[in-house]
């Protein structure tokens, strides 16, 4: 039996180096960076109003109280997106609103609020409290320098990623491209849901969540037909995929059964395989193969073994497809609030749940078919073997959303 490390490298190993394309920022959400990204510009790429007010020489308005306020001349009004093209001098100010440029001489804003007008004197302003220089000002540059090393190659593009790229005026990002990843379910006994059940028969579950999944990891599923526990089936149906995707997942139908078919299917098609039994639980059997530079992942049919292994061995293997170099599912610490014992020989992983205040406790029971826990499950666990984690340690939760 494979460690999981073992499974995983061996994966990654023959993964091809990811194909860049050039696409639109408002698609790139999930994608992964196949460019190294400095600023074009400065940002913000001047220096502007952080309120509505007036700009002002901090100095003319130092003495300014409620009672004693200061009176200065309006000689300009710039919206949002105009400019000031005077020079401020003593005894002037400029109305200004959030984002207009500031205007040269003035070197603060006093912010409306602070501020009093005359109906009768409509363009003058009174001052009613002092400003520090400086005050209420956006610099230019002081978010980002323009030719500043922003993001590198293998990141990914978040949404504050994306909103930080657009802000610098880039309408486009250069990203590896997308795996198109076919779902297959096999089993005679799986039914699509919508239809009624006869005897014997279950509703495929798989597919929607895996595909779910692999949406989430950036790449493109798409569905393909419930396949028979039928060797010919099963081979058109993988001929069918690895013609129109770049990596096929199945589900079932490679464990030691006479009527597993996948692994046989796809040695006739010419794929070459790897069949091993991944040392965790839930998940055991798990096939990779290779057919040219085409990649196979048939996954165990239990729901939960299909949900694991895909998270732990497909997700970083189509991460990595697209070039992305932090691997890792997202971890947050938290505390149990009872114990977790994993008594097997397989490391565990086990469904909990984590709340707000970082307790975690169980999800539920941990068969590889019970579906009602891993929904209420928002982490997994990796419990070693032999091993039992006490109410109130520390332990790191592996968030599946
Ligand atoms: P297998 O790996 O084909 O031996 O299937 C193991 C168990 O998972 C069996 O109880 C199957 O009925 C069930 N199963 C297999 N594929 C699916 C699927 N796509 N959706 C729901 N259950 C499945
Ligand atoms: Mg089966």
């Amino acid at each position: 039996m494979l460690e999981l490390e073992e499974a995983l490298a061996r994966i990654l190993a023959v993964i091809p180096p990811p194909v860049p394309e050039r696409i639109p920022l408002c698609d790139a959400h999930r994608r992964i960076l196949g460019e190294n990204i400095h600023a074009p510009i400065d940002l913000p790429a001047f220096d502007n109003s952080s309120v509505d007010g007036y700009a002002v020489r901090a100095a003319d308005v130092a003495t300014a109280t409620a009672a004693a306020p200061v009176r200065l001349k309006i000689v300009g009004r710039v919206a949002a997106g105009d400019t000031f093209n005077g020079e401020l001098v003593s005894g002037a100010s400029v109305r200004l609103f959030t984002g207009s440029p500031l205007s040269r001489g003035a070197d603060a804003i006093v912010m409306q609020e602070d501020t009093r007008l005359e109906p009768s004197r409509p363009d003058e302003v009174l001052v009613l409290e002092p400003v520090k220089p400086w005050e209420n000002v956006r610099f230019r540059g002081e978010d980002v320098k323009r030719d500043a090393a922003l993001m590198n190659s293998g990141e990914a593009l978040t949404v504050g990623a994306i909103a930080l790229l657009a802000g610098l005026g880039m309408t486009h990002a250069t990203v590896g491209r997308q795996p198109t990843v076919g779902l297959m379910a096999t089993g005679s006994e799986l039914k699509e849901a919508g239809e009624s059940l006869g005897p014997g028969q279950i509703y495929e579950s798989n597919r929607a969540a895996i595909g779910a999944l692999v949406e989430a990891s950036g790449a493109a599923p798409r569905m393909f037909p419930i396949v028979t526990d039928d060797l010919a089936v099963t081979r058109a149906a993988l001929e069918r995929g690895f013609s129109e995707c770049d990596a096929v997942i199945t589900c079932g139908g490679v464990s030691v059964g006479e009527m597993d078919f996948v692994k046989s299917a796809f040695e006739q098609l010419g794929g070459s395989l790897s069949f091993w039994r991944v040392a965790i639980k839930p998940g055991k059997p798990f096939v990779f193969g290779q057919l040219r530079s085409k990649l196979l992942f048939g996954l165990p049919g239990n729901p939960i073994s299909a949900l694991v292994t895909y998270l732990l061995m497909v997700r970083p293997a189509l991460l990595r497809w697209q070039g992305a170099s932090d691997l890792s599912m997202p971890i947050q610490r938290g505390v149990l609030v009872e114990p977790l014992n994993n008594p097997g020989a397989r490391r565990h992983f086990v469904r909990v749940r984590i709340d707000s205040a970082g307790e975690v406790r169980s999800a539920g029971v941990q068969a590889s078919h019970i579906l009602s826990s891993i929904s209420a499950a928002n982490g997994l666990i990796d419990v070693p073997p032999k091993t039992l984690f006490a109410a109130g340690e520390t332990v790191s939760v592996l968030r599946l959303d």
